[in-house]
């Protein structure tokens, strides 16, 4: 199954942070890294006290469930120290899962596709780089199409690219 990752941080060593996560996604059994997005600086939601984010879409083939793939994922986030704060509070790391294949998971510990992804720049902006043919199956629209009529303001921009 091809599924479609957002990673951000705000805290410490971004990039490395990133590339920290990217490296540990690649050498979980199972799972085969894709494409990368480059990286891009967004603006915080929420608390707009706290650092920019940097952020990237990344693109997986794996052979792990959703469940099990979120499993591996936390255990990502909190080998990179991950403390959990506040809802849109400041982290090392955060890996969400915005797609899986065509799948539509509404479950006690997850949502795919990612609840709040159509309305969110910086999610779609990397996703549209790596993956704009994709498809969302609960609205028909392609990551390009949501990508572009996304109503989130926030600045993003385009900013290096990290090598996994
Ligand atoms: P977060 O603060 O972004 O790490 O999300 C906290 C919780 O959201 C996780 O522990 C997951 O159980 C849950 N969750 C629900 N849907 C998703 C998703 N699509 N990707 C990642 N986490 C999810």
């Amino acid at each position: 199954m091809r599924v479609l990752l957002s990673l951000g941080g705000n805290l410490g060593d971004r990039e490395d942070n990133l590339r920290k996560a990217l490296r540990a996604l690649r050498a979980l059994e199972g799972v085969a890294l894709g494409r990368v997005s480059h990286t891009y600086e967004t603006e915080p939601l929420g608390d707009t006290a706290q650092p920019v984010f940097l952020n990237l879409a990344a693109e997986i083939e794996t052979d792990l469930g959703p469940l099990e793939l979120l499993d591996a994922v936390k255990g990502i986030e909190k080998r990179l120290g991950r403390e959990a704060t506040y809802r849109w509070g400041p982290r090392v790391i955060d890996i969400d899962l915005i797609l899986c294949g065509s799948e539509v998971i509404d479950g006690e510990r997850l949502t795919v596709p990612h609840p709040e992804f159509r309305k969110r720049a910086f999610v779609l902006a990397p996703l549209a780089e790596i993956a704009p043919d994709a498809i969302d199956p609960v609205t028909g629209r392609t990551v390009a199409e949501l990508a572009a009529c996304v109503e989130d303001k926030g600045k993003v921009v385009r900013s290096g690219y990290i090598t996994p």
